[in-house]
């Protein structure tokens, strides 16, 4: 794998956020986002037309309350969620998820350290505090959506998620490029997790480029090393995309 070549002013930027754009932290609410990472999306929100959304497994509240004063176009919950560049906001409507709170309930109940998240259409059960207990939180999941072919199990970093089926980062993905301002541009997709791959595997076809955020196999065809190293890269686009190298070669000449 490769570093990615630099954004140029017709790319469409997507990006993952924990992991990617922030450091993942014990909790999610625990994450620090530096000043300057918001500015910095700002500005290249700017640059290239607004056609830089979020892709994540978060709420779009969440991000939008980590980002403030930014709102950037995102996909939430893996796409259950979506708010395009007008600001018009689509969401799927939530599964019944009684069974599947009880049981990561229950589980939180009887073991220490795990952590259980209720989204609109999805519940989240972290078990950072807790890794030896993966093999029973994946148990305790598989077995309560058994059977149940509207749900999905995701396993992320240190979390299992229920979500519904039929929905993923790729299709959130493939939904913006079909619409302005993102339609017709370059896709660049940065993720960090293996729910990014379905992200990679959109973006990739289409000419654009997908990089993979640390360690781990991915399709992504490039790499960085780091949420530093992505921040670095963003950096670099901004200077390019602001500097002499932005204009058209007829503009440079005169
Ligand atoms: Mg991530």
């Amino acid at each position: 794998m490769q570093t990615p070549p630099q954004l140029t002013p017709d790319a469409a930027l997507f990006l993952d956020f924990d992991g990617t754009l922030v450091d993942l932290a014990e909790t999610p609410e625990a994450i620090e986002v530096p000043k300057a990472l918001v500015a910095l999306l700002g500005d290249l929100h700017d640059l290239l037309g607004g056609a830089v959304a979020v892709v994540s497994g978060r709420q779009i509240d969440s991000i939008d309350r980590f980002l403030a004063p930014l709102r950037l176009p995102a996909a939430g919950e893996h796409g259950v969620q979506r708010r395009d560049a007008k600001g018009h906001m689509q969401e799927q409507r939530a599964p019944d998820l009684t069974a599947v709170l009880d049981a990561a309930n229950e589980l939180a109940r009887v073991h220490e350290g795990l952590l259980v998240e209720r989204k609109h259409a999805a519940i989240a059960l972290h078990y950072r505090l807790a890794p030896q207990l993966e093999a029973v939180c994946r148990d305790a999941m598989e077995r309560v959506i058994a059977g149940q072919p509207q749900f999905e199990l995701l396993h992320g970093k240190f979390v299992f998620e229920v979500k519904p089926a039929g929905v993923n980062k790729g299709i959130a993905i493939d939904a913006f490029l079909g619409e302005a301002p993102f339609a017709g541009r370059v896709p660049f997709f940065a993720g960090d997790d293996t729910t990014d791959e379905t992200g990679f595997a959109i973006v990739q076809p289409r000419g654009g480029i997908a990089i993979k955020v640390g360690a781990g196999p991915s399709l992504a065809t490039h790499r960085l090393d780091s949420t530093r190293a992505v921040f670095e890269w963003l950096l670099q686009a901004r200077d390019l995309l602001t500097g002499p190298a932005a204009l058209s070669p007829k503009d440079a000449e005169g």
